[in-house]
């Protein structure tokens, strides 16, 4: 056995790989232990933001992008695994983006997603990213990319930091988002997938797909890890029509 191997060995006796989700002690190099309850979206969703019918809240809303898609509720093991991503773990990643890559296929089949122009990903501030050390929805778009065989664009960019979004109510989101971002270079014709971790109200990811229409994309198509589960501030604040919004 070589030395790495056996350092690696006695790291792994001390400190042994665990399940993203559940936390149960996996064999070395894995990273889920297959066993764990997760919280899945069904087979019958919502075209618009890719939840169950009876989680779903966008009746009277209108999205920047076409069609939402994502493998899991941000619940349970699901909401543990990007919380550790979001205090800068990266041993998720791959999972997670394998996760997208899969519902993707699920929602479009293999076809459809290879034939999208670009990846791109909601943009962090630079300072943000440089605190922690990346920003996960560039990471898990790098793997849909890489999965598909489709490039991967770094065509927005975040100009202004407004209030923390889980601080605001629904409608303070959609307010807060205008003007955050910025498209860069020549989109037209474009058929997009916008990838980001998780899709609460929808706000991020509809202004960002907004400035990539103003860029003269043809399509913006959305695909998170997570879709929120729609709160009582959600429910009201997206009944009261917030479409005047965009
Ligand atoms: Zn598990
Ligand atoms: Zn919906």
């Amino acid at each position: 056995m070589c030395l790495l191997k056996i350092t690696e060995f006695i790291t792994s006796m001390f400190y042994p790989d665990r399940c993203i989700y559940c936390g149960r002690v996996v064999e070395h190099g894995k990273t889920v232990c297959g066993h764990c309850r997760l919280p899945r979206v069904g087979d019958a969703i919502c075209s618009k933001c890719g939840r169950d019918h009876d989680r779903c809240v966008c009746s009277s809303m209108s999205y920047s992008f076409i069609s939402a898609v994502a493998p899991f509720y941000y619940e349970g093991g699901v909401k543990k695994a990007l919380l550790n991503v979001k205090y800068g773990s990266r041993r998720e990643i791959p999972e997670l983006a394998d996760e997208i890559s899969m519902a993707l296929e699920r929602s479009f089949g293999r076809s459809i997603i290879t034939d999208f122009d670009l990846v791109a990903y909601v943009p962090m501030r630079t300072e943000k990213q440089r605190e922690r050390g990346f920003n996960q929805a560039r990471l898990l778009a790098e793997r849909v990319s890489g999965n598909f065989g489709v490039p991967l664009g770094d065509v927005l960019e975040k100009i202004k930091d407004g209030e923390p979004q889980h601080c605001l109510t629904a409608r303070q989101r959609r307010l807060n988002v205008k003007g955050m971002f910025s498209c860069k270079g020549d989109l037209e014709g474009k058929n997009i997938l916008l990838i980001d971790d998780i899709f609460t109200t929808g706000a991020t990811l509809s202004e960002c797909s907004l400035q990539m229409l103003k860029h003269s994309a043809l399509s913006v198509s959305a695909a998170v890890v997570a879709l929120a589960v729609p709160n009582d501030d959600m429910v009201s604040a997206e009944k009261k029509r917030a479409s005047d919004y965009y």
